[in-house]
This record gives C-alpha cells, sequence and structure tokens, in this order.
C-alpha cells in the first residue's frame, strides 16, 4: 500500500506525508485527511434449493472471483437501506426482510487507494416472494458489476476456505454463517 500523494492539494507542498496507514498530513500548512474506515454491506441468500447465490465480480478489484451481493453505503444511507438498495442494483430483486449477522473488516485496492473498510452482513429472506423454483431464476445481474451468478451447496468450512471468494470479509461472513446460522 502506497497511497501517496506528490504534492498537498491545499498548498502544493511535496511534505505531504501518508501517516500510520490512516491519514495524509502537511506539514507546512496543516492538511490533515483522514483515511477512514469506509462501511459497505453484503448480503448472504440462501436459495430454496439450500445453495448461497454468488455473483462472479465483473469489475477490479478481484474481477472474475466470487462476490456476495453488496457494497459501499451512500452518504446519508442506513446500512439497511444499502443492503436492500445494493441487493435491487444488482441482482434485480429486492429481499422482504434482511437480518444482520455480523461485521468484518476489510482492505480494499481502487485506483491507487487502498481503503480499509468495515462490512456488515445480513442474511436475506424472500419467502413472501413468489418463487416457483430458485430465488436465482429471478435475478438479472447488473453488467457494469456482475458477470453471472453462481449458486453453491456450502458442505462444510474447508470449502468455504478454498472458495475463489474476492474478500476476507465475505469469506469470514459465510464462515460465520456456517457455524452458527446455518441450518
Ligand atoms: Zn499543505
Amino acid at each position: 500500500m502506497s497511497n501517496e500523494f506528490k504534492i498537498c492539494p491545499m498548498c502544493q507542498s511535496k511534505n505531504i506525508t501518508y501517516q500510520n496507514n490512516k491519514k495524509w498530513f502537511c506539514p507546512d500548512c496543516g492538511f490533515d485527511l483522514y483515511n477512514n474506515v469506509a462501511a459497505s454491506v453484503g448480503l448472504i441468500i440462501v436459495d430454496t434449493d439450500g445453495t448461497i447465490i454468488f455473483e462472479r465480480r465483473a469489475k477490479e478489484p478481484k474481477k472474475g472471483s466470487l462476490t456476495v451481493p453488496g457494497g459501499f453505503i451512500d452518504q446519508d444511507e442506513s446500512a439497511e437501506q444499502a443492503a436492500f438498495r445494493e441487493c435491487l442494483e444488482e441482482t434485480g430483486i429486492k429481499p422482504d426482510s434482511i437480518k444482520y449477522i455480523a461485521s468484518f473488516p476489510n482492505t480494499y485496492p481502487y485506483k491507487n487507494i487502498t481503503y480499509k473498510t468495515c462490512d456488515m452482513f445480513f442474511t436475506a429472506d424472500f419467502s413472501k416472494t413468489d418463487i416457483k423454483t430458485k430465488i436465482v431464476d429471478l435475478m438479472k445481474g447488473q453488467e457494469s458489476e456482475v458477470v453471472n451468478f453462481e449458486s453453491v451447496k456450502i458442505e462444510n468450512r474447508k470449502q468455504i476456505e478454498e472458495l475463489d471468494i474476492a474478500f476476507d470479509s465475505a469469506r469470514n461472513a459465510l464462515l460465520f454463517w456456517f457455524d452458527n446460522i446455518k441450518k
């Protein structure tokens, strides 16, 4: 991780540095910009056949790897609102309800800046929706984000550890789900 800026955006000094992995500081004008932890959400969706629905990522970082529906929380938005919104945007359908399960930290490199995030995970319930076969059959992936959906039957922890999951936070959330929530 570099996160180095060449010049201070306030006074153009070249002495700006990235300090303690958490803020930019300019000793010449006192400019102080915290690279605060960003909040995001993820949804663990168990389909009617017991499989977990993954998305194959259409963009960097980790293009081509698996993830769960979700994304960054917008300004002035709650985590719950973000979970419903991101699910609708990325899959075309919205859960009837969601339930918070756990949060995990993550590292998200994007266009030469490394962001530290706190990812909050929810399970999603679609039981009020009219589903004849599988939830995944109702989904239509957002082109910019999703190559396709992949349904994976999770039988054991080792499988979660070995899946090509883009981010550690989602992997940890799935392990948490497997240990504490899976019926
Ligand atoms: Zn400055």
